[in-house]
């Protein structure tokens, strides 16, 4: 009989040996967020019959409907991660300040940051949603786990992931050693390693981005996407596709399958100049696991993960995929700054024209 395949669990305890000093804590960590997960895929897969769909009735912080099961994931999330003693501090995205571990539990000295439910939007129409974590250290002489231990750059995470509650469950995770995905096998209850060592191809011809905020663009953006569009017969000489799923996690998980690239630039409405994804529980992580796997994540002028938090709930322009599209992009950035791109697409060929 074959061995049994390794699963989530006995990768991290593999991982946690080849760390010499390593006290276990982390690996209860990682194994609380697989819990986690678990949970939430239940009810995620329960659907209507869970009594979980619909709105919650309330906002969040960042002024978003919150639906019911953006709720439930948060409380799912907060209360088991909590109790494992590994934890400062956590971040969600759904409360506005830090949340402070109880005072009878272990503090530990991990900080998570957390999207509970990403695209909850597309709960009501039974399309993939997903949690993303992202796991620091508190720095160095730092004891308490307050908002600004959370302000490092995203190159400083000791872990980072998702959970995607698509048509299989899985956990993609990268603990700076490449990255791994793991599909939940139902029958046992266990995670799976079924995507040993993602690798992004290099290149690609699929492209992701809302195209109902393109008269917002900036030039940079909008030519990348005029040439596309251009397909063989322009400047990029080929054909592309585009894609939009409306959450982060499936859109990051399909370009770490099979490449391609994911644009949520800033752009130039009110409010636009700082984009719309949120750097510690959006970008970071994500950004950390393009990376790990070979591609490239970036604000569209430089590394998301040199990016250094101002503000818990930061919001940042984001573009990641493909090593050689993201680098294409950036250089385009560096070159509109100075001179203007005249989108001929957008004005005179009037593709996509302005109402004027
Ligand atoms: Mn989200
Ligand atoms: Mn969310």
């Amino acid at each position: 009989m074959p061995a049994p395949q390794q699963t989530l669990t006995e990768f991290i305890i593999a991982e946690q040996r080849r760390s010499p000093g390593a006290t276990g804590t982390l690996t209860a960590l990682i194994n609380d967020i697989r819990i986690c997960c678990t949970r939430i895929a239940h009810l995620v897969g329960k659907g209507a019959l869970a009594d979980a769909h619909g709105k919650a009735g309330s906002v969040n912080v960042q002024d978003e409907e919150q639906a019911k099961l953006d709720l439930l994931a948060n409380e799912i999330f907060l209360t088991i991660n909590e109790r494992g003693g590994s934890l400062a501090a956590m971040v969600s995205e759904e409360m506005a300040e830090v949340y402070p571990i109880a005072d009878d539990i272990p503090r530990g000295r991990y900080l998570l940051a957390f999207d509970p439910l990403d695209g909850s939007s597309n709960i009501d129409v039974n399309s993939p949603v997903g949690s993303i974590f992202s796991v620091q250290a508190l720095p160095p002489g730092v004891s308490d786990g307050d908002a600004s231990s959370f302000l490092q750059p995203g190159s400083r995470q000791v872990c980072a992931g998702y959970a995607l509650y698509g048509a299989t469950t899985m956990i993609v995770l990268s603990l700076g050693r490449g990255t791994h995905g793991f599909t939940l096998d139902r029958e046992i209850g266990e995670f799976i390693l079924t995507h040993p060592d993602v690798r992004v191809p290099e290149r690609a011809s699929e492209f992701a981005i809302n195209s109902s905020n393109a008269r917002h663009w900036e030039p940079a953006v909008r030519r990348y996407v005029d040439e596309c569009l251009a397909g063989r017969n322009g400047p990029r000489a080929k054909d592309f596709n585009m894609r939009w799923v409306a959450a982060l996690v499936a859109e990051a998980h399909r370009i770490l399958m099979r490449g391609g690239i994911f644009l949520y630039p800033r752009d130039g409405r009110e409010g636009g100049g700082s984009g719309k994804l949120r750097l510690l529980y959006e970008a970071s992580p994500i950004g950390f696991l393009v990376e790990q796997a070979g591609g490239r994540a970036s604000t569209g002028y430089g590394p998301i993960l040199d990016l250094v938090p101002q503000s818990i709930h930061q919001r940042t322009g984001f573009i990641f995929g493909s090593r050689t599209e993201v680098e294409r992009i950036e250089e385009y950035h560096r070159n509109h700054n100075e001179q203007v791109y005249d989108a001929p697409l957008f004005g005179t060929r009037g593709l996509f024209r302005d109402s004027a």
